[in-house]
C-alpha cells in the first residue's frame, strides 16, 4: 500500500473527514485491521486565512510548499491538499517537489465525466467561484461551469468562513444553499449537477437534499487517493 501525504488544517473540520474516509475506504477494501498509511501536516489555518485575505498567495504557497517537501522527505508517495481554494498555489507547491499532487479539480472533472455531466454548478469559497484556477480545469473537460451571482457568492463564502470551518452546521444555511441552487436551475437550462467545491460543504449538504447529482470534492478526492494507494 502506498503512503498518502495530507496537507490539512484548512480547515481541520474537513481534514477530519479525509482522515476518517481514507481509513474507512482501506478497511472496506482490505478488511480486518487494515488502515490507511497516512502522513499528515496540519497547518495553522489562521495564518493561511490571513494570507489568503490579504492577497499574499505567494507566501501562503511557500508555506504549503515546505509542508509538501517535508511530507516527501517523510516518505509520502503522493500528496492531497485538503482544500479546493489552496489549489490556487499548486504551481508554487510543485516547483521543488518530486512526488505527485493529486489535484482536486482534475479528479472532480474526471468524476463528472464518468457520470456524463455537462453543465454543473460550482459552489466554494469566493476565490474558487470567482477565479479560474480550478474552474478552467473543469471547463477544459468540456463541462459548463455555472456560479451564483455576486450576492449569492458572498453568502456561500460567508457560510464557509463564519460557520463551516468553525464546525457550525446550521439548518438555516443549508436552506439558503438549496435556494441558491434552485434559483440557478431556474435561470439556466440543463444543469445536471452541483460540485461541492469546498471541502467543508459536504458537512452541510447531503445527497438527498437536492435532486441534482452532487459531487462532493472531499469524497471524490478520497476515492481517487484510495485507488492510487492500492494500485
Ligand atoms: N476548505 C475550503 C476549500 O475547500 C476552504 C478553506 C480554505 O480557504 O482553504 O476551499
Amino acid at each position: 500500500m502506498k503512503t498518502i501525504g495530507l496537507i490539512g488544517g484548512m480547515s481541520w473540520e474537513s481534514t477530519a473527514s479525509y482522515y476518517e474516509l481514507l481509513n474507512i475506504g482501506i478497511r472496506e477494501a482490505l478488511g480486518g485491521f487494515h488502515s490507511a498509511k497516512i502522513i499528515m501536516h496540519s497547518v495553522e489555518f489562521d495564518q493561511i486565512h490571513r494570507l489568503q485575505h490579504q492577497n499574499r498567495w505567494q507566501e501562503a504557497g511557500e508555506i504549503l510548499a515546505i509542508h509538501a517537501k517535508k511530507l516527501e522527505m517523510a516518505g509520502a508517495d503522493f500528496i492531497l491538499i485538503c482544500t479546493n481554494t489552496m489549489h490556487k498555489v499548486v504551481p508554487i507547491i510543485t516547483k521543488n517537489l518530486n512526488i505527485p499532487i493529486l489535484h482536486i479539480a482534475k479528479t472532480t472533472a474526471k468524476a463528472l465525466l464518468a457520470q456524463k455531466c455537462k453543465k454543473t454548478i460550482l459552489l466554494g469559497t469566493n476565490f474558487t467561484m470567482s477565479e479560474e484556477f480550478n474552474k478552467k480545469i473543469i471547463k477544459s473537460h468540456n463541462i459548463d461551469v455555472i456560479t451564483p451571482n455576486e450576492a449569492d457568492k458572498k453568502e456561500i463564502d460567508r457560510v464557509i468562513f463564519e460557520e463551516l470551518v468553525l464546525g457550525k452546521i446550521l439548518d438555516k444555511s443549508k436552506k439558503e444553499y438549496i435556494q441558491i441552487i434552485e434559483k440557478l436551475c431556474k435561470e439556466h437550462k440543463d444543469i445536471d449537477s452541483v460540485i461541492l467545491g469546498c471541502t467543508e460543504i459536504g458537512l452541510l449538504l447531503k445527497k438527498d437534499d437536492i435532486k441534482l447529482k452532487i459531487f462532493d470534492t472531499t469524497a471524490i478526492h478520497v476515492e481517487e487517493a484510495l485507488k492510487q494507494a492500492l494500485s
